[in-house]
Protein backbone atom coordinates (compact mmCIF):
# COMPACT_ATOMS: atom_id res chain seq x y z
CA UNK A 1 0.00 0.00 0.00
CA UNK A 2 1.34 3.15 -1.01
CA UNK A 3 0.49 6.11 1.48
CA UNK A 4 0.06 10.16 0.02
CA UNK A 5 -0.36 13.14 1.80
CA UNK A 6 -2.93 15.08 0.05
CA UNK A 7 -3.34 19.05 0.86
CA UNK A 8 -6.79 20.26 0.38
CA UNK A 9 -5.84 24.40 1.02
CA UNK A 10 -9.07 26.17 1.46
CA UNK A 11 -9.05 30.27 1.11
CA UNK A 12 -11.57 32.54 2.88
CA UNK A 13 -13.90 32.38 -0.33
CA UNK A 14 -14.10 29.03 -0.63
CA UNK A 15 -11.88 27.86 -3.20
CA UNK A 16 -9.27 25.19 -3.07
CA UNK A 17 -6.24 25.10 -4.93
CA UNK A 18 -5.32 21.99 -7.93
CA UNK A 19 -2.73 21.33 -10.07
CA UNK A 20 -2.59 19.91 -13.34
CA UNK A 21 -0.49 17.05 -14.36
CA UNK A 22 2.27 17.44 -17.09
CA UNK A 23 1.73 15.36 -20.19
CA UNK A 24 4.66 13.22 -19.55
CA UNK A 25 3.80 12.39 -16.02
CA UNK A 26 1.39 8.80 -15.16
CA UNK A 27 -2.40 10.37 -15.17
CA UNK A 28 -1.05 13.29 -17.54
CA UNK A 29 -3.29 16.23 -18.17
CA UNK A 30 -5.44 14.87 -14.62
CA UNK A 31 -6.40 17.49 -12.58
CA UNK A 32 -5.27 17.16 -8.39
CA UNK A 33 -5.14 18.34 -5.20
CA UNK A 34 -0.96 18.66 -4.25
CA UNK A 35 0.62 16.44 -2.23
CA UNK A 36 2.91 13.20 -2.26
CA UNK A 37 4.56 10.35 -1.00
CA UNK A 38 4.86 9.66 2.32
CA UNK A 39 8.33 8.69 3.02
CA UNK A 40 8.87 6.44 6.17
CA UNK A 41 9.33 7.53 9.47
CA UNK A 42 7.18 10.88 8.07
CA UNK A 43 3.80 11.82 9.60
CA UNK A 44 1.82 12.48 6.48
CA UNK A 45 2.12 16.14 8.09
CA UNK A 46 4.98 16.23 7.64
CA UNK A 47 5.63 14.87 4.31
CA UNK A 48 2.89 17.31 3.05
CA UNK A 49 5.21 20.17 4.47
CA UNK A 50 8.10 19.06 2.29
CA UNK A 51 5.80 18.07 -1.06
CA UNK A 52 4.26 21.32 -0.97
CA UNK A 53 7.49 23.44 -0.68
CA UNK A 54 9.30 21.04 -3.36
CA UNK A 55 6.79 20.87 -5.70
CA UNK A 56 4.68 24.63 -5.44
CA UNK A 57 7.49 26.45 -3.44
CA UNK A 58 4.80 27.13 -1.17
CA UNK A 59 4.78 27.68 2.87
CA UNK A 60 1.96 25.34 4.36
CA UNK A 61 0.52 26.62 7.49
CA UNK A 62 -2.75 25.17 9.82
CA UNK A 63 -2.09 21.70 8.28
CA UNK A 64 -4.95 19.49 10.08
CA UNK A 65 -5.64 16.02 9.39
CA UNK A 66 -9.20 15.21 8.08
CA UNK A 67 -9.40 11.38 6.71
CA UNK A 68 -8.02 8.70 5.42
CA UNK A 69 -9.75 7.22 1.85
CA UNK A 70 -8.37 4.14 0.63
CA UNK A 71 -8.41 4.13 -3.46
CA UNK A 72 -7.50 1.39 -5.95
CA UNK A 73 -5.71 2.34 -8.99
CA UNK A 74 -5.63 -1.10 -11.11
CA UNK A 75 -3.51 -3.20 -9.10
CA UNK A 76 -2.10 -0.43 -7.05
CA UNK A 77 -3.64 0.41 -3.76
CA UNK A 78 -3.11 3.86 -2.24
CA UNK A 79 -4.00 5.31 1.30
CA UNK A 80 -4.59 8.84 0.40
CA UNK A 81 -4.42 10.81 4.36
CA UNK A 82 -6.41 14.12 3.14
CA UNK A 83 -5.28 17.56 5.43
CA UNK A 84 -6.60 20.57 5.26
CA UNK A 85 -4.63 23.40 4.88
CA UNK A 86 -3.38 26.85 4.56
CA UNK A 87 -0.56 27.98 1.92
CA UNK A 88 1.00 30.97 3.19
CA UNK A 89 1.73 33.35 0.26
CA UNK A 90 2.33 32.53 -3.73
CA UNK A 91 2.11 29.16 -5.17
CA UNK A 92 4.77 27.94 -8.45
CA UNK A 93 4.04 24.98 -10.17
CA UNK A 94 7.35 23.26 -10.57
CA UNK A 95 6.07 19.40 -11.25
CA UNK A 96 2.65 20.30 -12.42
CA UNK A 97 1.70 22.12 -15.84
CA UNK A 98 -0.60 24.59 -14.12
CA UNK A 99 -2.05 25.19 -11.21
CA UNK A 100 -5.86 26.87 -10.39
CA UNK A 101 -7.78 27.78 -7.46
CA UNK A 102 -11.66 26.51 -8.13
CA UNK A 103 -14.80 26.18 -6.10
CA UNK A 104 -15.10 22.65 -5.07
CA UNK A 105 -18.32 22.25 -7.51
CA UNK A 106 -16.15 23.64 -10.06
CA UNK A 107 -14.29 20.46 -9.83
CA UNK A 108 -16.84 18.32 -11.12
CA UNK A 109 -16.42 19.69 -14.59
CA UNK A 110 -12.89 19.18 -14.60
CA UNK A 111 -10.51 15.77 -15.21
CA UNK A 112 -10.02 15.18 -12.03
CA UNK A 113 -7.86 11.98 -10.81
CA UNK A 114 -10.13 9.45 -9.60
CA UNK A 115 -9.45 9.11 -6.13
CA UNK A 116 -9.54 13.01 -5.05
CA UNK A 117 -13.51 12.35 -6.49
CA UNK A 118 -14.13 10.34 -4.04
CA UNK A 119 -14.10 13.32 -1.51
CA UNK A 120 -14.75 16.11 -3.69
CA UNK A 121 -19.11 15.54 -2.94
CA UNK A 122 -17.90 15.65 1.14
CA UNK A 123 -16.13 18.70 0.21
CA UNK A 124 -19.03 20.85 -1.99
CA UNK A 125 -21.29 19.91 0.81
CA UNK A 126 -19.55 22.08 2.93
CA UNK A 127 -19.78 25.76 3.12
CA UNK A 128 -17.30 28.30 3.83
CA UNK A 129 -17.37 29.55 7.32
CA UNK A 130 -18.19 27.95 10.83
CA UNK A 131 -19.00 24.68 9.11
CA UNK A 132 -15.33 24.78 7.41
CA UNK A 133 -13.72 21.19 8.09
CA UNK A 134 -11.49 22.73 11.26
CA UNK A 135 -14.58 23.30 12.88
CA UNK A 136 -15.84 19.72 12.48
CA UNK A 137 -12.76 18.48 14.30
CA UNK A 138 -13.19 20.64 16.90
CA UNK A 139 -17.09 19.16 17.61
CA UNK A 140 -15.07 15.50 17.69
CA UNK A 141 -12.70 16.63 20.05
CA UNK A 142 -15.20 17.66 22.25
CA UNK A 143 -17.79 14.58 22.06
CA UNK A 144 -15.01 12.56 22.79
CA UNK A 145 -13.14 14.75 25.64
CA UNK A 146 -15.46 16.68 27.42
CA UNK A 147 -15.66 15.80 31.51
CA UNK A 148 -18.90 14.59 32.06
CA UNK A 149 -20.30 17.15 34.37
CA UNK A 150 -23.69 17.12 36.28
CA UNK A 151 -24.88 20.53 34.46
CA UNK A 152 -23.98 19.95 30.92
CA UNK A 153 -26.79 16.75 31.13
CA UNK A 154 -29.54 19.10 31.06
CA UNK A 155 -31.03 22.00 28.88
CA UNK A 156 -33.17 22.68 32.34
CA UNK A 157 -32.56 27.06 32.49
CA UNK A 158 -32.53 26.83 36.40
CA UNK A 159 -29.89 24.40 36.68
CA UNK A 160 -27.66 25.53 33.99
CA UNK A 161 -28.55 29.03 35.82
CA UNK A 162 -27.74 27.70 38.97
CA UNK A 163 -23.98 26.36 37.57
CA UNK A 164 -22.96 28.70 36.12
CA UNK A 165 -23.72 31.26 39.09
CA UNK A 166 -21.68 28.97 41.45
CA UNK A 167 -18.76 28.60 39.06
CA UNK A 168 -18.04 31.80 38.71
CA UNK A 169 -14.52 32.28 41.03
CA UNK A 170 -15.08 28.54 41.97
CA UNK A 171 -13.60 25.03 40.82
CA UNK A 172 -15.63 22.90 39.31
CA UNK A 173 -15.00 19.98 41.80
CA UNK A 174 -16.02 23.08 44.79
CA UNK A 175 -19.22 23.15 42.43
CA UNK A 176 -19.63 19.81 41.76
CA UNK A 177 -21.14 18.93 45.32
CA UNK A 178 -22.81 22.37 46.32
CA UNK A 179 -24.51 22.10 43.23
CA UNK A 180 -26.34 18.22 43.98
CA UNK A 181 -26.89 19.32 47.35
CA UNK A 182 -28.49 22.67 46.43
CA UNK A 183 -31.02 20.86 44.09
CA UNK A 184 -31.67 18.77 46.41
CA UNK A 185 -32.77 21.47 48.76
CA UNK A 186 -34.11 23.91 46.48
CA UNK A 187 -35.29 21.47 43.18
CA UNK A 188 -37.00 24.32 41.38
CA UNK A 189 -36.62 28.47 41.06
CA UNK A 190 -39.52 28.51 43.34
CA UNK A 191 -38.57 26.41 46.13
CA UNK A 192 -35.08 28.63 45.88
CA UNK A 193 -37.71 31.81 45.45
CA UNK A 194 -40.02 30.78 48.29
CA UNK A 195 -36.69 29.79 50.60
CA UNK A 196 -35.70 32.35 53.50
CA UNK A 197 -32.48 34.45 53.05
CA UNK A 198 -31.06 32.27 56.16
CA UNK A 199 -31.26 28.74 54.42
CA UNK A 200 -29.85 30.35 50.83
CA UNK A 201 -26.95 31.87 52.80
CA UNK A 202 -26.36 28.87 54.75
CA UNK A 203 -26.70 26.42 51.91
CA UNK A 204 -23.95 28.44 49.98
CA UNK A 205 -22.04 28.83 53.29
CA UNK A 206 -18.19 28.37 52.24
CA UNK A 207 -18.94 29.20 48.28
CA UNK A 208 -17.64 32.42 48.62
CA UNK A 209 -18.60 35.82 47.08
CA UNK A 210 -21.86 35.67 49.11
CA UNK A 211 -23.05 39.12 46.97
CA UNK A 212 -23.76 35.75 44.28
CA UNK A 213 -26.02 34.08 46.60
CA UNK A 214 -28.09 36.87 47.52
CA UNK A 215 -28.65 37.88 43.56
CA UNK A 216 -29.52 34.14 43.17
CA UNK A 217 -32.67 34.82 45.68
CA UNK A 218 -33.40 37.77 44.23
CA UNK A 219 -33.54 36.52 40.57
CA UNK A 220 -35.29 33.25 41.83
CA UNK A 221 -38.22 35.51 43.01
CA UNK A 222 -38.15 37.54 39.92
CA UNK A 223 -38.21 34.17 37.51
CA UNK A 224 -41.29 32.74 40.03
CA UNK A 225 -43.15 35.58 39.55
CA UNK A 226 -43.20 34.86 35.97
CA UNK A 227 -44.74 31.66 36.59
CA UNK A 228 -40.94 30.10 37.14
CA UNK A 229 -39.83 30.63 33.31
CA UNK A 230 -37.14 32.25 32.64
CA UNK A 231 -36.25 35.04 29.75
CA UNK A 232 -35.19 32.64 26.53
CA UNK A 233 -32.88 35.04 25.19
CA UNK A 234 -29.19 36.70 26.07
CA UNK A 235 -31.12 40.15 26.13
CA UNK A 236 -33.89 39.40 28.44
CA UNK A 237 -31.72 37.48 30.62
CA UNK A 238 -29.40 40.24 30.81
CA UNK A 239 -32.18 42.30 32.46
CA UNK A 240 -32.11 40.01 35.79
CA UNK A 241 -30.05 40.43 38.99
CA UNK A 242 -26.60 39.15 39.17
CA UNK A 243 -26.65 37.89 35.15
CA UNK A 244 -24.02 39.17 33.30
CA UNK A 245 -22.84 38.96 29.57
CA UNK A 246 -20.99 35.70 29.98
CA UNK A 247 -23.71 34.00 31.99
CA UNK A 248 -26.44 35.48 29.63
CA UNK A 249 -24.57 33.66 26.76
CA UNK A 250 -24.06 30.46 28.57
CA UNK A 251 -27.85 30.20 29.67
CA UNK A 252 -29.19 31.81 26.19
CA UNK A 253 -27.47 29.42 24.34
CA UNK A 254 -26.95 25.80 26.66
CA UNK A 255 -30.79 26.40 27.48
CA UNK A 256 -32.54 27.59 24.69
CA UNK A 257 -30.37 27.51 21.66
CA UNK A 258 -29.90 31.02 21.11
CA UNK A 259 -27.06 31.52 18.68
CA UNK A 260 -25.03 33.77 20.91
CA UNK A 261 -21.26 33.73 22.56
CA UNK A 262 -20.45 32.83 25.92
CA UNK A 263 -17.10 34.83 26.67
CA UNK A 264 -15.70 33.49 29.95
CA UNK A 265 -12.18 34.10 31.49
CA UNK A 266 -10.85 30.67 29.57
CA UNK A 267 -12.42 31.96 26.19
CA UNK A 268 -10.38 34.92 26.21
CA UNK A 269 -7.12 33.29 26.39
CA UNK A 270 -8.21 30.45 24.42
CA UNK A 271 -9.19 33.13 21.47
CA UNK A 272 -6.48 35.61 21.84
CA UNK A 273 -3.76 32.41 21.13
CA UNK A 274 -5.95 31.43 18.24
CA UNK A 275 -6.53 34.35 16.44
CA UNK A 276 -3.16 36.33 17.66
CA UNK A 277 -5.18 39.26 19.24
CA UNK A 278 -2.30 41.50 20.77
CA UNK A 279 -4.84 43.47 23.05
CA UNK A 280 -5.09 43.42 26.98
CA UNK A 281 -8.12 41.29 26.97
CA UNK A 282 -8.36 42.74 30.76
CA UNK A 283 -9.69 45.54 28.87
CA UNK A 284 -12.92 45.89 27.75
CA UNK A 285 -12.91 46.67 24.81
CA UNK A 286 -10.83 43.19 23.91
CA UNK A 287 -13.78 41.50 25.50
CA UNK A 288 -15.87 43.16 22.70
CA UNK A 289 -13.79 42.66 20.10
CA UNK A 290 -13.09 38.97 21.00
CA UNK A 291 -16.69 38.70 21.22
CA UNK A 292 -17.08 40.22 17.82
CA UNK A 293 -14.77 37.57 16.27
CA UNK A 294 -16.38 34.59 18.15
CA UNK A 295 -19.65 35.78 16.89
CA UNK A 296 -18.60 36.00 13.30
CA UNK A 297 -18.19 32.14 13.47
CA UNK A 298 -20.84 30.69 15.31
CA UNK A 299 -22.19 27.63 14.05
CA UNK A 300 -25.74 25.96 13.99
CA UNK A 301 -24.96 24.20 17.22
CA UNK A 302 -23.83 27.06 19.49
CA UNK A 303 -24.15 25.30 22.65
CA UNK A 304 -21.42 22.72 21.82
CA UNK A 305 -19.36 25.28 20.43
CA UNK A 306 -19.29 27.43 23.44
CA UNK A 307 -19.31 24.47 25.52
CA UNK A 308 -16.27 23.50 23.71
CA UNK A 309 -14.45 26.42 23.87
CA UNK A 310 -14.58 26.44 27.76
CA UNK A 311 -13.74 23.18 28.07
CA UNK A 312 -10.74 23.47 25.56
CA UNK A 313 -9.55 26.55 27.86
CA UNK A 314 -10.10 24.73 31.17
CA UNK A 315 -8.00 21.48 29.87
CA UNK A 316 -5.87 22.18 27.21
CA UNK A 317 -5.41 25.59 26.29
CA UNK A 318 -4.57 26.17 30.06
CA UNK A 319 -2.49 29.39 30.88
CA UNK A 320 0.81 27.81 31.49
CA UNK A 321 2.17 25.04 29.13
CA UNK A 322 -0.66 24.74 26.85
CA UNK A 323 -1.17 21.24 25.23
CA UNK A 324 -1.50 22.08 21.77
CA UNK A 325 -0.50 18.77 20.62
CA UNK A 326 -3.77 17.67 21.99
CA UNK A 327 -5.35 20.64 20.47
CA UNK A 328 -8.33 20.68 17.99
CA UNK A 329 -7.60 24.12 17.16
CA UNK A 330 -3.54 23.40 16.41
CA UNK A 331 -3.70 23.75 12.74
CA UNK A 332 -5.00 27.19 12.75
CA UNK A 333 -3.81 28.47 15.85
CA UNK A 334 -1.92 31.72 15.70
CA UNK A 335 -0.02 31.22 18.47
CA UNK A 336 0.99 27.69 17.99
CA UNK A 337 2.35 28.40 14.39
CA UNK A 338 4.04 31.67 15.43
CA UNK A 339 5.49 30.13 19.12
CA UNK A 340 3.90 32.42 21.05
CA UNK A 341 1.71 30.56 23.42
CA UNK A 342 3.89 32.01 26.34
CA UNK A 343 3.51 35.64 24.82
CA UNK A 344 -0.59 35.64 24.48
CA UNK A 345 -2.87 36.44 25.68
CA UNK A 346 -1.42 39.97 27.09
CA UNK A 347 -3.00 40.19 30.50
CA UNK A 348 -2.27 43.51 32.90
CA UNK A 349 -1.80 42.23 36.44
CA UNK A 350 -4.63 42.55 38.77
CA UNK A 351 -3.77 44.55 41.62
CA UNK A 352 -1.84 43.10 44.55
CA UNK A 353 -4.68 42.43 47.82
CA UNK A 354 -4.45 44.83 50.21
CA UNK A 355 -3.12 43.21 53.90
CA UNK A 356 -5.63 44.25 56.49
CA UNK A 357 -4.64 43.01 60.41
CA UNK A 358 -8.28 41.66 61.57
CA UNK A 359 -8.66 41.70 65.62
CA UNK A 360 -11.89 39.10 66.07
CA UNK A 361 -13.47 38.82 69.28
CA UNK A 362 -14.70 35.83 71.33
CA UNK A 363 -17.04 37.38 73.64
CA UNK A 364 -17.72 34.30 76.64
CA UNK A 365 -20.69 34.21 78.60
CA UNK A 366 -19.71 30.91 80.08
CA UNK A 367 -20.01 27.92 77.83
CA UNK A 368 -21.37 30.35 75.43
CA UNK A 369 -19.80 32.80 72.34
CA UNK A 370 -21.43 35.63 71.06
CA UNK A 371 -22.26 35.72 66.76
CA UNK A 372 -23.31 39.21 65.19
CA UNK A 373 -24.88 39.38 61.87
CA UNK A 374 -22.91 41.42 59.87
CA UNK A 375 -24.42 44.53 58.05
CA UNK A 376 -26.22 44.40 55.32
CA UNK A 377 -23.66 46.29 52.91
CA UNK A 378 -20.22 45.42 52.53
CA UNK A 379 -17.78 42.94 53.03
CA UNK A 380 -19.39 39.46 54.23
CA UNK A 381 -23.01 41.47 54.13
CA UNK A 382 -26.20 40.04 55.79
CA UNK A 383 -23.31 36.99 57.29
CA UNK A 384 -22.73 35.76 60.68
CA UNK A 385 -19.34 35.91 62.50
CA UNK A 386 -17.44 37.00 65.19
CA UNK A 387 -17.42 40.92 65.48
CA UNK A 388 -14.24 42.35 64.89
CA UNK A 389 -11.83 45.29 64.19
CA UNK A 390 -9.82 46.26 61.15
CA UNK A 391 -6.12 48.31 61.45
CA UNK A 392 -3.00 48.35 59.76
CA UNK A 393 -1.06 47.07 62.61
CA UNK A 394 -2.44 44.59 65.31
CA UNK A 395 -2.66 47.12 68.21
CA UNK A 396 -4.78 49.54 65.55
CA UNK A 397 -7.10 46.12 64.71
CA UNK A 398 -7.54 45.11 68.90
CA UNK A 399 -7.74 48.95 69.69
CA UNK A 400 -10.78 49.09 67.02
CA UNK A 401 -12.39 46.02 67.84
CA UNK A 402 -12.16 47.08 71.43
CA UNK A 403 -13.95 50.81 70.32
CA UNK A 404 -16.46 48.53 68.69
CA UNK A 405 -17.39 46.36 71.55
CA UNK A 406 -17.90 49.36 73.85
CA UNK A 407 -20.01 51.11 70.85
CA UNK A 408 -22.46 48.69 69.89
CA UNK A 409 -22.73 46.44 72.52
CA UNK A 410 -21.80 48.57 75.72
CA UNK A 411 -18.90 46.01 76.39
CA UNK A 412 -15.75 48.03 78.30
CA UNK A 413 -13.60 44.29 78.21
CA UNK A 414 -10.27 45.30 78.46
CA UNK A 415 -7.15 44.06 76.63
CA UNK A 416 -8.45 40.17 76.35
CA UNK A 417 -6.61 37.03 75.88
CA UNK A 418 -4.50 36.52 72.75
CA UNK A 419 -5.78 33.22 71.05
CA UNK A 420 -5.45 31.55 67.53
CA UNK A 421 -4.55 33.34 64.65
CA UNK A 422 -5.93 32.27 60.65
CA UNK A 423 -5.48 34.18 57.43
CA UNK A 424 -8.56 34.50 54.24
CA UNK A 425 -7.49 35.99 51.20
CA UNK A 426 -10.42 37.73 49.20
CA UNK A 427 -10.42 39.21 45.83
CA UNK A 428 -8.68 42.49 47.02
CA UNK A 429 -7.73 42.18 50.45
CA UNK A 430 -6.31 39.48 52.77
CA UNK A 431 -7.24 39.18 55.96
CA UNK A 432 -4.60 38.49 58.95
CA UNK A 433 -6.85 37.31 61.90
CA UNK A 434 -5.82 37.32 65.05
CA UNK A 435 -8.45 35.90 68.08
CA UNK A 436 -8.90 37.60 71.41
CA UNK A 437 -11.06 36.24 74.01
CA UNK A 438 -13.44 38.43 76.20
CA UNK A 439 -15.11 36.72 79.70
CA UNK A 440 -18.40 38.75 80.33
CA UNK A 441 -20.42 38.16 83.12
CA UNK A 442 -24.24 38.76 80.96
CA UNK A 443 -25.30 38.56 77.27
CA UNK A 444 -25.04 41.90 75.73
CA UNK A 445 -28.73 43.19 75.36
CA UNK A 446 -28.91 45.18 71.83
CA UNK A 447 -31.21 45.12 68.77
CA UNK A 448 -28.80 45.91 66.44
CA UNK A 449 -26.64 44.48 65.74
CA UNK A 450 -28.57 41.42 65.45
CA UNK A 451 -26.82 38.56 67.87
CA UNK A 452 -27.06 35.43 69.62
CA UNK A 453 -24.88 33.38 72.39
CA UNK A 454 -24.38 29.83 70.91
CA UNK A 455 -22.26 27.04 71.88
CA UNK A 456 -19.57 26.36 69.97
CA UNK A 457 -21.44 23.02 67.88
CA UNK A 458 -24.43 24.79 67.45
CA UNK A 459 -22.90 27.08 65.28
CA UNK A 460 -23.62 25.03 62.03
CA UNK A 461 -27.02 26.38 62.46
CA UNK A 462 -25.75 29.87 60.81
CA UNK A 463 -24.48 31.21 57.84
CA UNK A 464 -20.60 31.76 58.81
CA UNK A 465 -18.34 32.74 56.06
CA UNK A 466 -15.27 30.82 55.46
CA UNK A 467 -13.28 33.75 56.81
CA UNK A 468 -14.50 33.13 60.10
CA UNK A 469 -14.96 29.37 60.23
CA UNK A 470 -10.97 28.91 59.85
CA UNK A 471 -10.36 30.73 63.14
CA UNK A 472 -13.09 29.30 64.48
CA UNK A 473 -11.86 26.02 63.43
CA UNK A 474 -9.16 26.36 65.28
CA UNK A 475 -10.99 26.49 68.63
CA UNK A 476 -12.56 28.87 70.65
CA UNK A 477 -10.06 29.24 73.57
S1 LIG B 1 -3.03 25.31 19.67
FE1 LIG B 1 -2.23 25.67 21.69
S2 LIG B 1 -2.30 27.89 21.99
FE2 LIG B 1 -3.59 27.39 20.22
S3 LIG B 1 -5.66 27.22 21.06
FE3 LIG B 1 -4.77 25.16 21.03
S4 LIG B 1 -3.81 24.88 23.06
FE4 LIG B 1 -4.23 27.07 22.77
Amino acid sequence: MIEVAVGIAMREDGTVLVGQRKPEAIHGGKWEFPGGKIEPGETPKEALIREWREELSANLRGVQPWKRVDVAYGERKVALFLLFCQSLGEVTPNVYQQVAWKQPKELLEMDLLEGDLLFLADLIAWEVGPERPGMLHFFDWYQIHARELPWRETTDPYRIWLSEIMLQQTRVETVKDYYRRFLIQFPTVEDLANASEEAVMKAWEGLGYYSRARNLHACAKLVAENDGEFPQTRKGLLTLPGIGDYTAGAVASFAFGERVPAVDGNVLRVAARWFGIWEDIMKPRTRTLITERISAILPEDTATFNQGMMELGATICIPKNPACGRCPLEGDCYARWHHEQDELPIKSKKKKPKRVEVAVGWIHVEDRVMLEKRPAEGLLAGLWGLPSGEGETQEEALQALLDYLDEMFDLQVGPGRKGHSAEHIFTHRVWTMTGYHFEVSESPVVEYPMNRMLKLEEFDQLAIPTAFQKIIKKGSR
